[in-house]
């Protein structure tokens, strides 16, 4: 991913959750449901599909009213990589789907039923991990967690999400050089 689209998403996905909550960790569900979109945490199992087409969670841009677009997330996997994974999906939403940002994009969506599943590591799934991460763990907020004197495993917790997630964003930022 070049920088200048990684900053790109960086800076979208800062914007868009301020407007909703400053608050962490995030509230996920309060925020779908602000944009309209409906989130289910559910049994995948149902699906009964192979291992290799399995998928922890998947969005689809929907014709049906009252939502927008619906959010599947597998209730078997730990809460805090299901936040991760509602944000990745609302990574697409704005990045792959066109909502909000562009409309003629968004209609084809619609008519389409488009979806995205979190799987594999393709381009458009690290834009997504991209706008999570920076969706649940804004740089301001970490860096004051970092300069609090926060453990890693503290600093998941405080940002709801995994800490493997917890030190990618670290990575990212470039702070554990300082600590
Ligand atoms: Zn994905």
């Amino acid at each position: 991913m070049r920088q200048a689209r990684r900053e790109y998403i960086n800076s979208l996905a800062d914007k868009i959750r301020s407007y909703f909550s400053n608050n962490f960790p995030v509230d996920l569900k309060e925020i779908v449901r602000k944009l309209g979109g409906n989130l289910a945490i559910t049994s995948l199992n149902y699906l009964n599909i192979e291992d290799d087409e399995y998928s922890e969670a998947f969005i689809t841009a929907d014709v049906e009213k009252p939502f927008e677009f619906r959010i599947v997330v597998d209730e078997s996997v730990h809460r805090n990589r299901q936040n991760f994974s509602i944000a990745h999906e609302l990574g697409h939403l704005f990045l792959h789907l066109g909502y909000f940002l562009d409309d003629d994009k968004w209609r084809e969506s619609k008519l389409k039923l488009a979806s995205h599943y979190r799987k594999g590591y393709g381009p458009d799934e690290l834009e997504a991990n991209e706008f999570a991460a920076a969706f649940l763990m804004p740089k301001d907020e970490y860096l004051s967690k970092i300069y609090d004197g926060l453990e890693i495993e503290q600093i998941a917790e405080y940002f709801g999400v995994s800490v493997e997630a917890a030190i990618n964003r670290g990575r990212f930022l470039n702070v554990f050089a300082r600590v």
